[in-house]
Protein backbone atom coordinates (compact mmCIF):
# COMPACT_ATOMS: atom_id res chain seq x y z
CA UNK A 1 0.00 0.00 0.00
CA UNK A 2 0.74 3.90 -0.11
CA UNK A 3 2.25 5.74 2.57
CA UNK A 4 3.05 9.12 2.93
CA UNK A 5 6.01 9.69 5.52
CA UNK A 6 8.09 12.36 7.00
CA UNK A 7 12.13 11.49 6.76
CA UNK A 8 13.46 14.40 7.69
CA UNK A 9 13.17 18.66 8.34
CA UNK A 10 11.07 19.82 5.15
CA UNK A 11 11.43 15.29 3.86
CA UNK A 12 8.51 14.00 2.56
CA UNK A 13 8.44 10.94 0.49
CA UNK A 14 5.66 9.01 -0.71
CA UNK A 15 6.37 5.09 -0.44
CA UNK A 16 5.28 1.69 -0.95
CA UNK A 17 4.97 -0.20 2.32
CA UNK A 18 3.74 -3.44 3.53
CA UNK A 19 0.02 -3.75 4.64
CA UNK A 20 -0.53 -3.92 7.61
CA UNK A 21 -1.57 -7.51 9.81
CA UNK A 22 -5.02 -7.69 11.27
CA UNK A 23 -3.74 -7.07 15.24
CA UNK A 24 -5.63 -9.26 17.76
CA UNK A 25 -8.19 -7.92 19.21
CA UNK A 26 -8.11 -4.91 16.76
CA UNK A 27 -9.42 -3.82 13.16
CA UNK A 28 -7.91 -2.43 10.06
CA UNK A 29 -9.29 0.68 8.72
CA UNK A 30 -9.21 1.19 5.04
CA UNK A 31 -8.68 5.04 5.04
CA UNK A 32 -11.50 7.29 2.67
CA UNK A 33 -10.49 11.05 4.01
CA UNK A 34 -7.45 12.31 5.63
CA UNK A 35 -7.19 15.61 6.37
CA UNK A 36 -3.68 17.72 6.44
CA UNK A 37 -3.37 20.02 9.06
CA UNK A 38 -1.62 23.38 9.10
CA UNK A 39 0.45 21.57 12.18
CA UNK A 40 1.41 18.97 9.41
CA UNK A 41 2.96 21.47 7.44
CA UNK A 42 4.45 23.08 10.84
CA UNK A 43 6.08 20.21 11.44
CA UNK A 44 7.44 19.07 7.86
CA UNK A 45 9.22 22.23 8.07
CA UNK A 46 10.28 23.53 11.48
CA UNK A 47 9.81 20.07 13.58
CA UNK A 48 7.45 19.29 16.51
CA UNK A 49 7.88 18.43 19.98
CA UNK A 50 5.87 15.53 19.89
CA UNK A 51 7.30 14.62 16.36
CA UNK A 52 9.63 11.45 16.15
CA UNK A 53 11.08 10.84 12.90
CA UNK A 54 11.04 8.66 10.47
CA UNK A 55 7.00 9.03 10.61
CA UNK A 56 3.43 8.81 8.60
CA UNK A 57 1.90 12.01 9.64
CA UNK A 58 -1.76 12.59 9.24
CA UNK A 59 -4.02 12.81 12.13
CA UNK A 60 -7.25 13.94 11.04
CA UNK A 61 -9.31 10.89 9.06
CA UNK A 62 -12.19 8.56 8.87
CA UNK A 63 -12.77 5.38 6.94
CA UNK A 64 -14.45 2.33 6.78
CA UNK A 65 -13.69 -0.95 8.88
CA UNK A 66 -12.64 -3.95 6.51
CA UNK A 67 -11.38 -6.51 8.97
CA UNK A 68 -12.03 -7.18 12.38
CA UNK A 69 -11.03 -8.99 15.16
CA UNK A 70 -13.14 -7.09 17.95
CA UNK A 71 -16.70 -7.71 18.76
CA UNK A 72 -17.46 -4.14 18.77
CA UNK A 73 -16.72 -3.48 15.19
CA UNK A 74 -17.98 -4.98 12.45
CA UNK A 75 -16.97 -5.22 8.52
CA UNK A 76 -18.57 -2.16 7.01
CA UNK A 77 -18.50 0.12 10.10
CA UNK A 78 -17.85 3.59 9.65
CA UNK A 79 -15.03 5.38 12.02
CA UNK A 80 -13.70 8.39 12.97
CA UNK A 81 -10.13 8.68 14.49
CA UNK A 82 -9.48 10.28 17.67
CA UNK A 83 -6.39 11.60 17.08
CA UNK A 84 -4.70 10.05 20.64
CA UNK A 85 -4.09 7.07 22.01
CA UNK A 86 -5.18 7.15 25.59
CA UNK A 87 -4.89 4.81 28.71
CA UNK A 88 -8.34 5.26 29.78
CA UNK A 89 -6.65 4.46 33.40
CA UNK A 90 -5.11 7.14 34.96
CA UNK A 91 -6.32 10.15 36.52
CA UNK A 92 -6.66 12.60 33.51
CA UNK A 93 -8.36 9.83 31.43
CA UNK A 94 -10.55 9.47 34.46
CA UNK A 95 -11.59 12.57 34.49
CA UNK A 96 -12.21 12.28 30.95
CA UNK A 97 -9.40 14.82 29.78
CA UNK A 98 -7.86 12.31 27.74
CA UNK A 99 -5.71 14.79 25.74
CA UNK A 100 -3.41 15.27 29.11
CA UNK A 101 -3.06 11.09 29.31
CA UNK A 102 -0.02 10.38 31.19
CA UNK A 103 0.72 7.94 28.16
CA UNK A 104 -0.77 10.07 25.45
CA UNK A 105 0.56 8.96 22.24
CA UNK A 106 -0.94 11.01 18.64
CA UNK A 107 -0.87 9.91 15.16
CA UNK A 108 0.98 11.37 13.02
CA UNK A 109 3.56 12.95 15.60
CA UNK A 110 4.85 9.85 17.56
CA UNK A 111 2.81 7.38 16.32
CA UNK A 112 2.50 6.45 12.38
CA UNK A 113 -0.78 8.33 11.50
CA UNK A 114 -3.46 8.49 9.06
CA UNK A 115 -1.61 9.00 5.10
CA UNK A 116 -1.46 5.44 4.54
CA UNK A 117 -4.58 3.37 2.54
CA UNK A 118 -4.58 0.84 5.64
CA UNK A 119 -4.61 1.70 9.34
CA UNK A 120 -4.19 -1.17 11.69
CA UNK A 121 -5.36 -0.63 15.30
CA UNK A 122 -4.80 -2.80 18.03
CA UNK A 123 -6.92 -3.81 20.91
CA UNK A 124 -5.87 -0.59 23.02
CA UNK A 125 -5.64 1.94 20.03
CA UNK A 126 -9.56 0.86 19.16
CA UNK A 127 -10.54 3.45 22.12
CA UNK A 128 -9.41 6.17 19.26
CA UNK A 129 -11.84 4.78 16.81
CA UNK A 130 -15.44 6.61 17.16
CA UNK A 131 -18.49 5.03 14.85
CA UNK A 132 -20.38 7.41 12.54
CA UNK A 133 -23.48 7.58 10.67
CA UNK A 134 -23.14 5.36 7.72
CA UNK A 135 -25.77 7.88 5.40
CA UNK A 136 -23.14 10.88 6.36
CA UNK A 137 -20.63 12.32 4.42
CA UNK A 138 -17.54 10.29 5.40
CA UNK A 139 -15.40 13.21 3.69
CA UNK A 140 -16.69 16.00 5.72
CA UNK A 141 -15.44 13.68 9.12
CA UNK A 142 -12.09 14.58 8.20
CA UNK A 143 -13.01 18.02 10.05
CA UNK A 144 -14.31 16.60 13.18
CA UNK A 145 -10.58 16.67 14.85
CA UNK A 146 -10.55 20.46 13.85
CA UNK A 147 -13.77 20.80 15.13
CA UNK A 148 -12.97 19.18 18.08
CA UNK A 149 -9.93 21.18 19.30
CA UNK A 150 -12.20 24.35 19.01
CA UNK A 151 -14.99 22.23 21.13
CA UNK A 152 -12.15 21.67 23.59
CA UNK A 153 -11.14 25.46 23.99
CA UNK A 154 -14.63 26.89 24.20
CA UNK A 155 -15.12 24.51 27.37
CA UNK A 156 -12.47 25.86 28.58
CA UNK A 157 -14.08 29.19 29.07
CA UNK A 158 -16.93 30.49 30.81
CA UNK A 159 -17.70 33.14 28.08
CA UNK A 160 -20.55 31.86 26.33
CA UNK A 161 -21.71 34.61 23.95
CA UNK A 162 -21.54 38.29 22.97
CA UNK A 163 -18.44 39.59 20.88
CA UNK A 164 -15.37 37.79 19.87
CA UNK A 165 -12.32 38.48 17.73
CA UNK A 166 -10.26 35.13 15.83
CA UNK A 167 -7.05 35.93 15.51
CA UNK A 168 -6.11 34.44 12.15
CA UNK A 169 -7.75 33.14 9.13
CA UNK A 170 -6.69 29.96 8.70
CA UNK A 171 -8.45 26.87 8.76
CA UNK A 172 -8.88 26.84 12.24
CA UNK A 173 -9.33 30.20 12.82
CA UNK A 174 -11.96 30.22 10.23
CA UNK A 175 -13.65 26.75 12.30
CA UNK A 176 -13.50 28.13 15.55
CA UNK A 177 -15.56 31.65 14.25
CA UNK A 178 -17.93 29.12 12.53
CA UNK A 179 -18.24 26.80 16.23
CA UNK A 180 -18.77 30.60 17.88
CA UNK A 181 -21.44 31.91 15.58
CA UNK A 182 -23.46 28.32 16.13
CA UNK A 183 -23.54 28.35 19.93
CA UNK A 184 -24.88 32.21 19.61
CA UNK A 185 -22.12 34.36 19.39
CA UNK A 186 -23.64 37.59 18.07
CA UNK A 187 -20.50 39.25 16.66
CA UNK A 188 -17.15 37.41 15.76
CA UNK A 189 -14.25 39.08 14.29
CA UNK A 190 -11.46 37.11 12.54
CA UNK A 191 -8.47 39.20 11.36
CA UNK A 192 -5.40 38.48 9.03
CA UNK A 193 -2.89 40.22 7.56
CA UNK A 194 -3.29 37.82 4.28
CA UNK A 195 -6.28 39.08 2.10
CA UNK A 196 -6.69 35.75 0.22
CA UNK A 197 -7.29 34.15 3.58
CA UNK A 198 -10.43 36.56 4.21
CA UNK A 199 -11.73 36.95 1.05
CA UNK A 200 -13.06 32.90 0.56
CA UNK A 201 -13.75 30.22 3.12
CA UNK A 202 -14.91 32.30 6.02
CA UNK A 203 -18.00 31.65 7.39
CA UNK A 204 -20.81 33.99 5.84
CA UNK A 205 -22.24 35.71 9.37
CA UNK A 206 -18.14 36.62 10.82
CA UNK A 207 -16.73 39.83 9.92
CA UNK A 208 -12.92 39.95 8.51
CA UNK A 209 -10.72 42.50 8.97
CA UNK A 210 -7.09 42.43 7.07
CA UNK A 211 -4.21 43.65 8.94
CA UNK A 212 -0.62 43.06 10.12
CA UNK A 213 0.35 42.48 13.89
CA UNK A 214 1.64 46.02 13.93
CA UNK A 215 -1.91 47.70 13.29
CA UNK A 216 -4.11 45.33 14.70
CA UNK A 217 -4.93 48.53 17.08
CA UNK A 218 -5.75 51.28 14.99
CA UNK A 219 -7.17 48.52 12.38
CA UNK A 220 -9.88 47.73 15.09
CA UNK A 221 -10.11 51.40 16.36
CA UNK A 222 -11.12 52.24 12.70
CA UNK A 223 -14.01 49.62 12.37
CA UNK A 224 -15.47 51.25 15.69
CA UNK A 225 -14.44 47.94 17.63
CA UNK A 226 -13.19 50.60 20.70
CA UNK A 227 -14.96 48.84 23.31
CA UNK A 228 -12.81 45.60 23.52
CA UNK A 229 -14.36 41.74 23.20
CA UNK A 230 -15.63 39.44 25.22
CA UNK A 231 -13.41 36.61 23.80
CA UNK A 232 -10.01 36.39 21.94
CA UNK A 233 -8.48 33.91 20.52
CA UNK A 234 -5.15 34.12 18.84
CA UNK A 235 -5.27 31.05 16.56
CA UNK A 236 -1.40 31.79 15.14
CA UNK A 237 1.49 32.37 16.41
CA UNK A 238 1.37 36.54 15.30
CA UNK A 239 -1.66 36.90 17.80
CA UNK A 240 0.55 36.66 20.56
CA UNK A 241 2.71 39.38 19.27
CA UNK A 242 0.84 42.29 20.86
CA UNK A 243 -0.81 43.13 23.92
CA UNK A 244 -4.38 41.30 23.60
CA UNK A 245 -5.38 41.52 26.66
CA UNK A 246 -5.70 45.58 26.54
CA UNK A 247 -8.39 44.62 23.73
CA UNK A 248 -10.20 42.24 26.55
CA UNK A 249 -13.53 43.45 27.93
CA UNK A 250 -13.65 43.56 31.61
CA UNK A 251 -14.03 40.22 32.58
CA UNK A 252 -13.61 38.92 29.22
CA UNK A 253 -11.21 35.52 28.16
CA UNK A 254 -8.63 35.06 25.32
CA UNK A 255 -8.12 31.62 24.46
CA UNK A 256 -4.31 30.79 24.01
CA UNK A 257 -4.92 28.51 20.83
CA UNK A 258 -1.80 28.95 19.02
CA UNK A 259 1.46 28.29 20.56
CA UNK A 260 4.76 30.53 19.75
CA UNK A 261 7.11 30.16 17.20
CA UNK A 262 10.23 28.28 18.28
CA UNK A 263 12.77 30.95 20.60
CA UNK A 264 10.36 33.61 20.26
CA UNK A 265 9.10 34.24 24.33
CA UNK A 266 5.84 36.78 24.61
CA UNK A 267 6.29 36.89 28.70
CA UNK A 268 5.28 40.80 28.61
CA UNK A 269 1.68 40.48 29.88
CA UNK A 270 0.52 42.94 32.26
CA UNK A 271 -0.62 40.97 35.52
CA UNK A 272 -2.08 44.39 36.83
CA UNK A 273 -4.28 44.47 33.87
CA UNK A 274 -5.41 40.76 34.76
CA UNK A 275 -6.33 40.96 38.53
CA UNK A 276 -7.51 44.81 38.31
CA UNK A 277 -9.72 43.78 35.27
CA UNK A 278 -10.65 40.17 36.11
CA UNK A 279 -9.19 38.79 32.90
CA UNK A 280 -9.06 35.05 31.73
CA UNK A 281 -6.32 33.86 30.11
CA UNK A 282 -6.65 29.36 29.29
CA UNK A 283 -4.84 27.91 27.55
CA UNK A 284 -5.50 24.66 24.68
CA UNK A 285 -3.74 22.43 22.72
CA UNK A 286 -6.12 19.02 21.23
CA UNK A 287 -9.16 17.73 22.37
CA UNK A 288 -10.41 14.98 24.32
CA UNK A 289 -12.18 12.19 23.37
CA UNK A 290 -15.82 13.68 24.62
CA UNK A 291 -14.83 17.11 22.49
CA UNK A 292 -14.11 14.45 19.47
CA UNK A 293 -17.83 12.43 20.12
CA UNK A 294 -19.54 16.02 20.26
CA UNK A 295 -17.50 17.44 17.13
CA UNK A 296 -19.14 14.93 15.36
CA UNK A 297 -22.67 14.89 16.82
CA UNK A 298 -22.35 18.84 15.65
CA UNK A 299 -21.37 17.63 12.36
CA UNK A 300 -23.80 14.78 11.94
CA UNK A 301 -26.89 16.81 13.26
CA UNK A 302 -25.87 19.66 11.04
CA UNK A 303 -25.24 21.79 13.97
CA UNK A 304 -22.73 23.45 12.07
CA UNK A 305 -22.16 24.34 9.18
CA UNK A 306 -18.45 23.66 7.63
CA UNK A 307 -19.73 23.63 3.60
CA UNK A 308 -17.80 27.23 3.42
CA UNK A 309 -14.03 25.68 3.82
CA UNK A 310 -14.84 23.88 0.27
CA UNK A 311 -11.53 22.06 1.03
CA UNK A 312 -9.59 20.83 -1.98
CA UNK A 313 -9.95 16.98 -2.96
CA UNK A 314 -6.72 15.36 -3.36
CA UNK A 315 -4.92 12.01 -3.65
CA UNK A 316 -2.01 10.59 -1.35
CA UNK A 317 0.58 11.01 -4.31
CA UNK A 318 -0.52 15.26 -4.17
CA UNK A 319 0.51 15.33 -0.54
CA UNK A 320 3.63 17.12 -1.36
CA UNK A 321 2.43 19.86 -3.62
CA UNK A 322 -1.08 20.43 -1.94
CA UNK A 323 1.79 21.42 1.66
CA UNK A 324 3.47 23.59 -0.82
CA UNK A 325 -0.06 25.04 -1.59
CA UNK A 326 -1.21 25.21 1.75
CA UNK A 327 2.28 26.99 2.64
CA UNK A 328 1.46 29.43 0.10
CA UNK A 329 -2.59 29.95 1.22
CA UNK A 330 -3.40 29.38 -2.35
CA UNK A 331 -5.55 26.67 -0.43
CA UNK A 332 -7.16 26.70 3.27
CA UNK A 333 -7.91 22.60 3.38
CA UNK A 334 -7.22 19.97 1.91
CA UNK A 335 -8.65 15.96 2.74
CA UNK A 336 -6.78 13.50 1.15
CA UNK A 337 -9.41 11.18 -0.43
CA UNK A 338 -7.40 8.70 -3.05
CA UNK A 339 -5.30 6.42 -1.23
ZN1 LIG B 1 -5.02 18.98 13.29
ZN1 LIG C 1 -4.52 8.09 30.61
Amino acid sequence: MKAALITGLNQLEIREIPDPLLPYGGVIVKMVSAAICGTDVKMLLNGHRDLVLPRIPGHEGAGVVIETDNESFKTGDVVAVYPGIYCGRCLNCLDGNTSRCDSIKIYGFNQDGLFRALVPFDSNEIKSLVHVRESGNIENMALAEPLACCISAYNKVHVKNGSALIIGAGSVGSIFAALLLSKGFNEVVVIDRERQKLEGQIPVNAKTIETDVNSIESSLKAHNHVRGFDLIVPCCPDGLNWDFWRFMKPGGSALLFSGNNRGVDNNNIDMNEIHYRELVLAGSYGCNARDFRDAIRMIEDDEIDLSFLSPRFASLDEIPECISALKNSTVKKVIINKF
